[in-house]
């Protein structure tokens, strides 16, 4: 790889002196892992080396290099590639006579931008990253949309740290009614980044990438001790305090002891604990049961209820609540917003709530949005409602007062 790196500078000086367009390709064999296990290493050993032996006929020898594993990459002058990429997606059928594999390229063309080898290797890679969950061949150019999620990436890393020092992050509160008689029974917590550059940033802006970099941790934490400071607030003006959710994500677990974490925070507020409620969504990927029931167990000792956030959006729904002993479960959103579509959706939500109910796990719905979706959803006996019908996240000082309009809190 770097003997790659190395010749490739001088060759991209070449491509762009002979008029052409020198880019740079990362290739990924997709499914190559699968392959390895169904049919044996020595199997996929051969596949690599008859696959390396086909970019080699397309783009010489010395423009390709492999990265490692099932990764490739070439520079080449990216005038009419198309058509060789077509070609080599297609012989690299015939390799494939089980058809498990296919090859994803990305492609990052240089505009006259100052760009080394590594970071054009990089953004092909991006390219290449944005066709990850399609099972087959395909080809993406490191695009204005790939650029502007790169920079906003960067831009989330390099401030998260002054976002919260600074508190552009703020807590916006959704609240939960208890469906019998509609009154506010919670508030979910909800991070909203407002920025003195890019301005109103939503979770879909920022959650992603801070779980990906494995940094959603202190963001999470930074939530619990804004919730926390606003619980003694309200206790030192003898107002009611409500219990709140926050939101957890599945890697704060592999950065700290969240649950230590969190206790302590609690504890050295002097918190009631059944004042929090902690909100774990359900991803199927890379679960380790014993070690999330653990966790579960270990918030319930130490007090806390502990929700399973957007029930329903992953595969494994009914093993969890078979396996995890949630106290309440969140319908996903796409069912509710869904209603009357079709003839099986409100079978199926009605069921989910008759399951939860005779296994003793309370039940809310997420994104009730119409006087319908409430009617139905009191009629089959869902415990709880959480949706713009009643109220949007909002900032503290609004939600205070729509608690008092609503008469949960006297005035203060
Ligand atoms: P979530 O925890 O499932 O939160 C519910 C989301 O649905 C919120 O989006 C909320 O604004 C939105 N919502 C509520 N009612 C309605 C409705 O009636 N209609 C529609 N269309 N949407 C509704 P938001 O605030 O953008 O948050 C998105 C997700 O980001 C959250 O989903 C949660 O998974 C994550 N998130 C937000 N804040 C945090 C945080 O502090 N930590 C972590 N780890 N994740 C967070
Ligand atoms: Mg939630
Ligand atoms: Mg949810």
């Amino acid at each position: 790889m770097t003997y790659f790196f190395e010749i490739s500078s001088p060759r991209k000086e070449t491509i762009a002196k002979n008029a052409g367009k020198p880019s740079v390709l990362f290739i990924t064999l997709h499914g190559l892992k699968a392959f390895n296990q169904k049919q044996g290493f020595s199997e996929g050993n051969h596949f690599l080396q008859a696959f390396a032996q086909l970019l080699a006929q397309h783009f010489d020898r010395e423009n390709c290099c492999r990265l490692g594993g099932g990764h490739f990459s070439v520079i080449a002058d990216g005038t009419n590639i198309d058509d060789k990429l077509r070609s080599l997606i297609e012989n690299c059928k015939n390799l494939n006579t089980t058809g498990g594999i296919h090859p994803h390229i990305g492609i990052y063309t240089y505009e006259n931008d100052d760009v080394n080898i590594n970071m054009a290797c990089d953004r092909a890679k991006l390219a290449c990253d944005s066709l990850e969950d399609n099972r087959t061949a395909g080809i993406a150019r490191y695009d204005q949309k790939i650029k502007h999620e790169e920079e906003n990436h960067r831009y989330i890393l390099e401030n998260l740290n002054k976002a919260i020092a600074e508190r552009w992050i703020t807590v916006y509160y959704q609240p939960i009614v208890r469906t019998v008689n509609e009154k506010v029974c919670d508030e979910e917590a909800l991070a909203r980044w407002i920025d003195p550059v890019k301005g109103f940033l939503s979770p879909a802006d920022f959650i992603p990438v801070l779980e990906e970099e494995k940094l959603i941790y202190k963001l999470d934490l930074y939530m619990l001790e804004r919730v926390i400071e606003k619980m003694k607030y309200l206790e030192s003006q003898n107002i009611p305090v409500i219990p709140q959710s926050i939101n957890l994500s599945r890697s704060d677990f592999e950065v700290c002891d969240m649950v230590t974490e969190i206790t302590n925070r609690v504890r050295a507020a002097g918190i009631s604990p059944e004042l929090l409620v902690i909100e774990i969504t359900e991803t199927v990927h890379g679960v380790d049961y014993d070690f999330l029931n653990e966790q579960i167990r270990r918030f319930h000792e130490a007090g806390f209820k502990v929700w399973m956030d957007d029930f329903g959006a992953g595969f494994s729904t009914l093993d969890v609540l078979q396996d995890f002993d949630f106290d309440l479960i969140k319908l996903d959103m796409h069912f509710i917003q869904s209603f009357g579509n079709n003839r099986k959706n409100p079978i199926i939500i009605r069921k989910i709530i008759e399951m939860a109910d005779a296994l003793g796990i309370d039940t809310l719905a997420e994104g009730v949005e119409t006087e319908d979706h409430m009617k139905f959803l009191e009629e089959i006996g869902c415990d709880r409602l959480q949706g713009y019908y009643f109220s949007k996240p909002l900032p503290y000082d609004e939600v205070m007062k729509l608690l008092q309009e609503k008469g949960v809190i006297a005035s203060f």
